[in-house]
């Protein structure tokens, strides 16, 4: 926000004017850890980002603990979503389901990136993979599914096994059912009763990537290099930066990667999930048009934290460079299966071992409440790391407060 600021000294007559530039307003739907970070990112840039407003449902949300504002209010409250882009200069997400018609007639008040269009065309699966097959970016093969006629119809096309997918709102594998089997059929059309669907074969895949890749609204893309991702339960356990694969194949998915941005058009940081064929094929798995958990390592291994790069993104500045500097293993700490409460948050004294606890009030079974980042700062290689992780994951216990 520009002000111009007129102050009149009677004594000397004159007129004094003074420019001085305020910085943005950022709003940011969603108040979790990620919302926490890029809050913490914006604090470092004052002259560019004055105020941080979150919606968040969850009263003391991680965001507002590093001094955020809060709007108290579910993520899909038109009349909040409204409210924020009349405080706000430029509005931003966290999580990808937000209402983007709400956002699409909220456009004209407030700068919103990713745009709502480009939400829109990712937050639905089938439509996300539309798109990149019109623009000749390989996935998996995949089909919309109404019915069950159509969904034996193509297993019959693509063999066992394969994935039945809703096609919105999933998160850690809860929207899929993989059927091994035709008599699975029924079993998995009654769990996603209601929800639109579709099915892909399935991949056989000898790693999960992802790139972070980040366009800033002039058009400038940069990606960061390729990592490697290792899910327990169908939720991101580590990350590995960079992916230990060949150099073919990291330059060949970064390619991938900024091919998508380029189609794609968004503003912001995005996270793209890929497959690794055994035949060392890439195939865009899905797309988070956010920040995401596999760049978290960012923040200690690379010149420009993923975080700080979003910012730098939305608001058309410069990109940060991708570099990174150091080797590092992320590892998410989990709320334990069998617990529910109040915990002790637990403490980390060890050299170039760096932990983020998101300040989240109550462990819930599988919660990411935090992530450790392991730095390689004394080059001893991934080996050492590996170690490190596993006896590092031993010993955090998350216990009742
Ligand atoms: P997230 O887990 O990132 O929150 P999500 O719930 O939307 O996302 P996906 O990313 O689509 O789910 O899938 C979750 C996991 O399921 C993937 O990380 C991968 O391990 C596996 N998966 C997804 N699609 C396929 C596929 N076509 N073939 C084989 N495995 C797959
Ligand atoms: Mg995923």
């Amino acid at each position: 926000m520009a002000f111009l600021i007129v102050s009149i000294f009677p004594k000397l007559f004159v007129i004094d004017m003074f420019f001085f530039i305020m910085g943005k307003i950022l709003g940011v739907i969603g108040g979790g850890q990620l919302g926490m970070m890029l809050t913490e990112a914006a604090s470092n840039m004052k002259s560019e980002i004055s105020n941080v407003i979150v919606l968040d449902p969850t009263i003391n949300c991680p965001a507002s603990k590093v001094g955020a504002e809060q709007i108290v209010a579910d993520f899909k409250d038109a009349s909040a979503i409204k409210e924020l882009a009349e405080k706000c200069d430029v509005i931003t997400y966290e999580i990808e389901s937000g209402d983007s018609q709400v956002l699409k007639s909220l456009e004209e008040t407030c700068e919103i990136n990713p745009s709502p269009e480009t939400l829109e065309t990712i937050q639905d699966k089938l439509i996300q993979k539309k798109f990149l097959t019109k623009n000749c970016i390989p996935v998996a093969e995949f089909r919309e599914i109404t019915s069950r006629e159509e969904l034996e119809s193509k297993i019959n096309e693509f063999g066992l096994p394969v994935l039945l997918k809703t096609r919105t709102g999933a998160y850690d594998g809860r929207g899929n059912f993989k059927i091994s089997a035709l008599d699975q059929v029924p079993e998995a059309l009654q769990v996603f009763e209601g929800q639109s669907l579709m099915v892909e074969k399935f991949v056989d895949f000898k790693m999960e990537v992802s790139v972070i890749a980040s366009r800033s609204t002039s058009g400038e893309i940069r990606t960061y290099p390729l990592v490697e991702n290792i899910h327990k339960d169908n939720i991101l356990n580590m990350t590995i930066a960079p992916a230990r694969v060949n150099e073919t194949i990291s330059k060949n998915a970064e390619e991938i990667a900024h091919k998508t941005m380029e189609v794609l058009h968004g503003a912001g940081v995005f996270g793209i999930e890929m497959f690794v064929t055994i035949n060392d094929q890439i195939l865009i798995n899905e797309i988070a048009p956010r920040v995401h958990n596999s760049g978290h390592h960012t923040l200690q291994s690379s010149k420009t934290s993923q975080f700080e790069q979003h910012l730098r993104a939305i608001l058309g500045l410069e990109l940060g460079s991708t570099e990174l500097v150091h080797n590092t293993i992320m590892y998410n700490i989990l709320g334990p299966k069998d617990f529910t409460g109040i915990y002790k948050p637990p403490s980390i004294d060890l050299e170039n071992t760096f932990l983020k606890m998101y300040g989240k009030m109550e462990s819930k079974p599988q919660r990411k409440i935090g992530h450790v980042n392991l730095v390689d700062k004394n080059n001893l290689g991934m080996e050492n790391l590996l170690e490190r992780v596993n006896i590092l994951s031993d010993s955090i216990k998350i216990i009742p407060a």
